[in-house]
């Protein structure tokens, strides 16, 4: 078959090497000019390093599959890493149970409350039944008023900010239950799972374009080919498609109207800095800043992970959000957002300055989260689309795990095994 695949993320990647080895001739279509969507890449003192902070958990099998797939096992290594919350103007260890059964803003018997609703949700294991409680209210009869108060309400209003308490309870399960204390990074980045994938697709015969932003999809007649348009006026024919752009992207794409389900999950935008700091500006790889007056969600020091030797000497530090596209961080120029962010990082590290930032990067995603309320699950689109030629995989059918690399390459090859063979 002649297919198209649209977008050259991880599913879509994933997606169009499988294609290409089962002998079809596949182009893939990305708007951007860069692999790998938001798990893309730039470049720190000549080593690629992931735009938003990347690691994958020891439960990520399908990921991890690829990695050993493509020969790159030798490169992915777990470490044990080092998580604070801060809080109340302090920073605390969270890093293992021992530190959570000491966390000084919790009284002995809140803590063992939070420690005993955090063992039921690693021990519960259809979660996805919790799909139509609130996470909030969930936390707060089972973890109990502080801790929910201290450590789940920040850390929900700072991922989702004013849709907090909307939230899925099914989403926060997933996000305990499949999380490990080894995070696993690949020494080189995940960059090299991108180009190993595009390799393997111009190896047998298929093709990516980049620059070719989908702006129309339609299949006039069902036992016909599916017309693909893009931005730049090309027209392409295929027997079979397979979109794996953000849903907005594909409802606008088909026309579809405004009150059609496709329309209908909701997502939120991610900005993240990626500082080259001539130091280290904190005690930790991952540090969640638990007050909701502070302008950024978490701060993340890569080079805890990874020694600063990897990218010629400087410590690598991420300042990340989710926002909506209409917030001030989406839309203000990432200079000023910077000067606006120092204040915090102050807070953070006292001695914090500008002139410790040698170089600095910004990226910003317009659909990086989508909104896991109660009534999502009931408005995820099915992978068929209203044209018969035309299978849709993208990140808001991942459900109810969060979305994340792994899920990616398994709803691609999921999703090729069963419309594709
Ligand atoms: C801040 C942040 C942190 C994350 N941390 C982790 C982590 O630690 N571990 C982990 O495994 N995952 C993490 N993820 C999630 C992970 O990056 C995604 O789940 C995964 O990359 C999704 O891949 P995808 O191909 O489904 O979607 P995308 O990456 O969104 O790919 C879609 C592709 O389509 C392209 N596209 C969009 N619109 C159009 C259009 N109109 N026409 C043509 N092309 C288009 C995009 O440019 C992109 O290349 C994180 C994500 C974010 C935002």
């Amino acid at each position: 078959m002649k297919i198209g695949v649209i977008g050259a993320g991880a599913t879509g990647l994933t997606a169009a090497s499988d294609l290409v080895r089962d002998g079809h001739e596949v182009t893939v279509l990305e708007g951007a000019d860069e692999l790998g969507g938001l798990a893309g890449s730039l470049t720190v003192q000549g080593t690629p390093l992931e735009r938003y902070y990347h690691h994958v958990f020891r439960t990520d099998r399908d990921v991890i599959g690829l990695v050993e797939e493509l020969g790159l096992a030798e490169k992915l290594r777990f470490h044990k890493t080092t998580t604070g919350i801060y809080h109340d103007g302090v920073m605390h260890d969270f890093s293992t149970p021992a530190d959570m059964l000491r966390f000084p803003p919790l009284s002995l018997l809140e803590r063992i409350r939070f420690g005993a609703s955090s063992a039921a949700l690693k021990a519960i294991r259809r979660g996805e039944r919790l799909g139509d409680r609130r996470a909030l209210a969930w936390v707060r009869r089972w973890a109990g008023r502080r801790a929910t108060e201290v450590i789940w309400e920040p850390l929900l209003i700072g991922k989702f900010g004013a849709r907090a308490p909307e939230i899925s309870m099914a989403w926060l399960w997933a996000r305990v239950h499949f999380r490990t204390f080894e995070l696993g990074y690949l020494d080189g980045g995940f960059d090299q799972v991108y180009t190993g994938l595009l390799r393997s697709v111009q190896e047998h015969g298929g093709k990516v374009e980049f620059g070719k932003r989908l702006a129309s999809i339609a299949q006039p007649d069902p036992a016909g080919p599916v017309e693909v348009r893009t931005e730049d006026g090309a027209r392409y024919e295929y027997d079979k498609v397979l979109v794996t752009v953000p849903q907005p992207a594909f409802a606008q794409a088909t026309g579809a109207p405004a009150d059609d389900v496709l329309h209908r999950n909701e997502y939120l935008g991610a900005t993240c800095f990626v500082l080259e700091c001539d130091r280290s500006v904190i005690p930790y790889y991952w540090l969640n800043v638990n007050d909701p007056a502070s302008p950024f969600l978490a701060v993340v020091e890569h080079t805890r992970l990874v020694p600063p030797a990897e990218y010629g000497g400087r410590h690598v530090v991420y300042v990340g959000n989710y926002v909506p596209r209409d917030d001030w961080r989406f839309t203000t120029d990432p200079a000023e957002l910077l000067e606006q962010y120092v204040p915090w990082l102050r807070r953070l590290n006292p001695d914090f300055d500008l002139s410790w930032v040698q170089d600095w990067h910004f990226s910003r995603a317009p659909f990086a989260q989508p909104v896991v309320t109660p009534e999502y699950r009931a408005s995820i689109p099915p992978h068929e689309t209203s044209m018969p030629g035309v299978v849709l995989a993208t990140m808001s059918q991942v459900y109810p795990q969060d979305r994340g690399q792994n899920y990616a390459v398994a709803m691609a090859r999921r999703v090729v095994q069963q419309y594709f063979r």
